[in-house]
């Protein structure tokens, strides 16, 4: 077959990653028992772009609430061992699903009071699990490699809703990249939405990938033999806006409303991306090129042991995480002052680049950078790589709250970031990407 520049060599891959037992789901503080069931089987993915000789990339995402960034190193590790892929070129992303399996270390404290060594167990096979499933469809998606072509355009959705201030700021961009074969049929979607996972709202405790597994699910029913990946933008102040609708009375009632406006929401965003299939695409023509940089993002001044002493007092999640501060106290453990924050880019020549912030980002974060690089070739991913807990802007830092800091309790970090949180961030970005790309 004669090359055409255009074609790239791309290779998909996916597996079941639904555990067949019962297991402690995360997301929810509110839960204090394994999971009842399956409403929905969830995935991983894997998108393998490039020959060998130009030096292939891989994507790999996986419905999960978040991925731990020590989880993510060691399957990175492993992955280059194999294939000599190195970290700059490999990145997981993370639906954000509150319907899955915990996995070892992701958000430890979230349940406020320790599990038995019994769930451990079980959450750590699970998470050995899907380690080694990642590994098994990064080599197949690299085998299955053939040429094809990229595309990609920004499409719009409104389903996300700023949880923090009535009518607050949202992203309600859609990219959408486009995967074709050689001939021009479609092969693979992947599109990005800046919005929580959590349309069930912890009403249940069911295995679901909530409406980031019913969009795969619809376009994928829509568009037979397609592969559709489904990975979130900078959404971590954004729920969808069903949540702020009334719900009926009763435990069960409550559950089916909820699934049935998570089928909804991935319905609509189905629909979206059938709209952008058929308006105008911009070629991509280029292998990605990695790049990976990390940024230590310091805390706020800790807490004395006096101050220690007086939350642990108080019980609840606030008491355990303070406990549990003092028994590190008491070993002679250091309390960490900083997280090491991973920050990645794909760059497709000067046509594209792709930002993959770790972990829970905030829409300013998205705003911003799409004000100071040039937004029509500017793709700003969240949840990828590591889940240290939220990261704030200054604006959401300094107005507080749950995503300013409430939460970092839930990640067993000891208290709020420093000031500064955002500049170090988006300098880092400045950093990874071209200045081509600049606005
Ligand atoms: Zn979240």
């Amino acid at each position: 077959m004669e090359m055409n520049d255009n074609l790239i060599e791309i290779g998909i891959a996916q597996i079941d990653i639904t555990p067949d037992y019962p297991i402690r789901l995360n997301g929810y503080g509110s839960r204090s028992t394994e999971s009842e069931g399956i409403v929905q089987n969830i995935w991983a993915k894997a998108l393998a772009i490039g020959s060998d000789d130009d030096g292939p990339v891989v994507m790999v995402s996986v419905e999960n609430c978040g991925l731990p960034d020590e989880f993510t190193e060691d399957v990175s590790d492993r992955v280059e061992h194999k294939t000599g892929i190195t970290r700059e070129n490999f990145v997981a992303c993370f639906t954000h699903t509150h319907s899955a399996p915990c996995l070892t270390n992701s958000a430890a404290f979230i349940f406020g009071a320790d599990i038995t060594p019994q769930e451990q167990e079980k959450i750590d096979r699970y998470t050995r699990e899907l380690s080694n499933w990642i590994e098994t469809i990064v080599m197949e998606a690299l085998t299955k490699r053939q040429p094809s072509r990229l595309a990609w355009n920004i499409g719009e959705l409104g389903f996300a809703k700023n949880r923090r201030t009535e009518g607050g700021p949202v992203d309600h961009s859609l990219p959408v990249m486009q995967i074709l074969n050689a001939d021009g049929t479609l092969r693979a979607v992947w599109a990005s939405y800046a919005c929580h996972c959590t349309t069930l709202g912890g009403s249940d405790n069911h295995i679901c990938g909530d409406w980031a597994g019913y969009a795969q699910e619809e376009i994928q029913k829509s568009h037979p033999d397609v592969t559709a990946f489904i990975t979130i933008g900078c959404g971590a102040d954004a729920n969808p806006e069903s949540r702020m609708r009334p719900m009926p009375e009763g435990k069960q009632e409550v559950f089916e409303t909820r699934l049935a406006y998570a089928k909804e929401h991935g319905k609509a965003l189905a629909i979206e991306v059938d709209h952008q299939l058929e308006r105008d695409t911009t070629d991509i023509t280029e292998v990605p090129k990695g790049v990976f940089e990390r940024v230590n993002l310091p805390f706020d001044t800790l807490p004395t042991r006096e101050e220690w002493e007086q939350k642990a007092s108080q019980g609840g999640a606030i008491g355990y995480h303070a406990k549990k501060h003092l028994e590190m106290l008491e070993d002679g453990q250091v309390i960490k002052t900083d997280i090491s924050y991973p920050i990645q880019a794909w760059i497709f020549g000067n046509e594209l680049a792709i930002v993959f912030l770790a972990s829970e980002v905030v829409v300013d974060f998205s705003h911003r950078l799409k004000r100071e690089f040039d937004a029509t070739r500017l793709w700003v991913g969240a949840y990828t790589n590591a889940f240290p807990g939220y990261i704030p802007s200054e604006r959401v830092l300094a107005e507080g709250g749950y995503e300013g800091g409430g939460a970092m309790i839930y990640f067993g970090q000891p208290t709020r970031f420093a000031p500064g949180v955002e500049q170090l961030v988006i300098d880092t970005v400045h950093q990874v990407l071209p200045a081509e790309f600049l606005a």
